[in-house]
């Protein structure tokens, strides 16, 4: 196609050209015939005379009446005639004329024309000699006799040349014509359809481009995975909910799902098989709304139903319900029959928000309380739990700063033994001081960053700030000091958790005995092989395990006997320890050949009651809250004063 159209613009050119030539040509052969025109009226004139002439000559009566004086008047006229014809018949001939007619070959003209005007000017002297009364009549008349037979073969020889000329002339000029007209057909034939060429393909260029931008429009407003519209089309879709139900004083809600599992899935049984979820999942939401709600894929594991206007809520509930209903259906992929869930978060026109951005806002933020309060469920739009929502959303948002500022440092509790008050150890807990100098506990931001997966870099600079002050107080004196430090359950999935804690203690020529690793008993997640796996390389490197806040998780005890874990620490929602849990895990602990910490011991009774339950060690504030390390005296005996 684009060489048809460069071969015909190629042309062009050339075919203009030759259409011009031949324009050129016509309009010489019509000048040319205008000639041959020309000489044929000279040709005719002079046959005219020459007849003329002729005629007198035959019948001399008319020039010599034998009744009558000699009429030299009508002599002196003929004679004058016989002359001025040829003279005449140059003086017409134009100088281009004579050019042209020595070119074409009839030059013979201009020699008959001049041959006349010798013999009319003999003739005239013969007159002239008449006039002198020198000559004859009989000398007069042959005089003229002479000149008109001059005339006659002169005629002759002129007629012929000049006749076949103007054949020729006029046969060439025809075939010029016809020729040129022939051309010029299929020249126009051609050009018309070159043009007609360039404007079917103009038309298929058309064609095509508006098919592209179509289908650029498509791709800009569709999601290609799944045909859905994509987020390029949810305001749109939003607007015209709101104008809609603006117009009806109705209501219509924006759904945010999202998919629970969907990057497990994704990561386990690879894209191909999550991309197959996501188009199932689209058609299934799809199929499960109402034919005027629209259903858009917001990226990722993530659609937005945007319903049609509504009067009753419930319908709402309704269309939430079946949608988690359809989602949670089994779906068979690669072979393996899997379910997945989905959470739902509902804000509602206009009391959620009235344009487009906040709705989506606020039906994002109800899905993370959907999510946050288990999965698998829809929530619809809570101004106070959108407030909690939101600060977490604050801190995940702090904490990405808060390494790279300096924001954190590590506070140290004693870890006593009780026998004695002397100082074994200490725990390391982590404070966190944002930019804008609030203080946020370990307590609230720990599972956000463990949420959100910041807790692998946060916990790697505790490890390393923990271990060096522990090298510190080392390299003091204290020798046998342990320093425990907590660790998350995120962290022991990292299979290079325990390479990277052995590494920091060879830099720092610590023994592994030294560092203590607690864990939360909640966090042990047995089916997890990666930590498992980490729990026993701790344990091979010589670092002491501690179950941490040890009776408030839910898990079964079998890991007490699977893992190796050497101490339990027993939480300080049982203390003050006059109570029966308290004395039963330390008796467990000491059948188990473990050893026990109990934390928040607060007073002085609780103090001898965990000792004479001959529970080896204890943490609380009878003895010291969390200080800096510049505070914290690692020779202190909390028994001595
Ligand atoms: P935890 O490991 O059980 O730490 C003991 C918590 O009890 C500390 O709270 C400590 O200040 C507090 N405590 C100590 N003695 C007493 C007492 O006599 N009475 C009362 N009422 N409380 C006492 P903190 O420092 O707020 O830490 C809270 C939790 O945050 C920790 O509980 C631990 O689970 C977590 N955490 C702290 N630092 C880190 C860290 O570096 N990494 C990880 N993963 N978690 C940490
Ligand atoms: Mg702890
Ligand atoms: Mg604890």
């Amino acid at each position: 196609m684009t060489l048809t159209n460069s071969g015909t613009r190629k042309a062009l050119p050339f075919l203009t050209l030759i259409f011009f030539l031949f324009s050129l040509v016509l309009v010489w052969s019509f000048f040319t015939l205008n000639h041959s025109n020309y000489f044929h009226q000279l040709n005719i004139r002079h046959f005219k005379h020459t007849a003329e002439l002729t005629g007198l000559i035959s019948a001399p009566i008319k020039l010599f009446p034998t009744e009558e004086p000699l009429n030299l008047e009508k002599i002196r006229q003929t004679i004058i005639d016989i002359r001025r014809q040829p003279i005449e018949c140059l003086s017409i001939t134009r100088w281009s004329d004579r050019v042209l007619m020595k070119l074409i070959g009839t030059d013979s003209i201009i020699a008959i024309c001049e041959n006349d005007l010798i013999i009319a000017n003999e003739t005239l002297d013969a007159l002239t000699g008449y006039k002198n009364g020198t000559v004859s009549t009989q000398v007069l008349q042959n005089q003229l006799t002479k000149a008109v037979s001059e005339f006659q073969s002169n005629s002759v020889k002129f007629e012929h040349p000049v006749e076949t000329t103007i054949n020729l002339i006029a046969n060439v000029t025809i075939w010029l014509i016809i020729l040129s007209s022939i051309i010029v057909l299929l020249l126009t034939i051609l050009i018309s359809r070159a043009v007609a060429i360039v404007l079917t393909n103009k038309e298929k260029a058309m064609k095509a481009l508006a098919k592209s931008e179509e289908r650029n429009k498509q791709l800009a407003y569709n999601d290609s995975l799944t045909s859905l519209p994509n987020r390029n089309s949810l305001d749109h879709k939003i607007n015209t909910a709101i104008a809609k139900s603006s117009r009806n004083n109705s209501q219509f809600a924006v759904m945010f799902i999202d998919l629970d599992q969907f990057k497990d899935i994704n990561d386990t049984l690879g894209h191909t098989v999550g991309d197959k979820l996501l188009i199932e999942m689209a058609k299934r939401i799809t199929n499960t709304v109402r034919a005027n709600d629209s259903v858009i894929r917001f990226g990722g594991d993530e659609f937005v139903a945007v319903t049609d206007c509504f009067v009753d809520i419930e319908i709402i509930d309704s269309i939430a319900h079946r949608i988690i209903d359809a989602i949670s259906k089994p779906i068979k992929l690669d072979t393996v029959e899997s379910y997945i869930t989905a959470s739902i978060g509902i804000a509602c026109y206009p009391q959620n928000g009235r344009n487009s951005t906040v709705l989506l806002k606020h039906a994002d933020t109800a899905m993370y309380q959907a999510k946050n309060a288990g999965k698998n469920q829809y929530q619809p739009y809570d101004k106070r739990s959108a407030t909690k929502q939101n600060r977490k959303l604050s801190i995940v948002h702090q904490l990405h700063h808060a390494i790279k500022n300096n924001e954190f440092s590590l506070a140290y509790q004693p870890v006593v033994k009780l026998t004695d008050g002397s100082t074994v150890g200490s725990e390391a807990l982590l404070r966190w001081t944002t930019a804008n100098g609030e203080t946020i506990g370990p307590d609230e931001f720990i599972p956000i960053a463990e949420n959100s997966g910041q807790i692998i870099d946060i916990g790697n600079w505790v490890l390393e700030q923990a271990c060096l002050q522990c090298k510190v107080w080392h390299d003091a004196g204290a020798i046998n000091h342990a320093m425990a430090i907590n660790v998350s359950s995120q962290q022991l999935k990292d299979p290079l958790f325990s390479k990277r804690l052995s590494d920091i203690l060879t830099r720092l020529s610590l023994p592994a005995s030294s560092i203590h690793i607690e864990i939360t008993e909640n966090s042990v997640i047995t089916e997890d092989q990666n930590s498992v796996t980490t729990l026993h390389e701790l344990a091979e490197l010589g670092t002491k395990l501690l179950l941490d806040d040890f009776g408030t998780g839910y898990s079964c005890l079998s890991y007490l006997k699977d893992l190796p874990f050497d101490v339990l620490k027993i939480d300080k929602s049982f203390m003050p320890a006059n109570n029966t849990i308290a004395s039963t895990i330390i008796a467990m602990g000491h059948e188990l050949n473990m050893e026990i910490i109990a934390e928040g011991i607060e007073t002085e009774m609780c103090y001898e009651f965990l000792n004479n339950l001959k529970c080896q060690y204890g943490q609380g504030y009878l003895f010291q809250k969390p200080v800096p390390a510049s505070e914290f005296d690692i020779f202190k005996n909390f028994r001595s004063n």
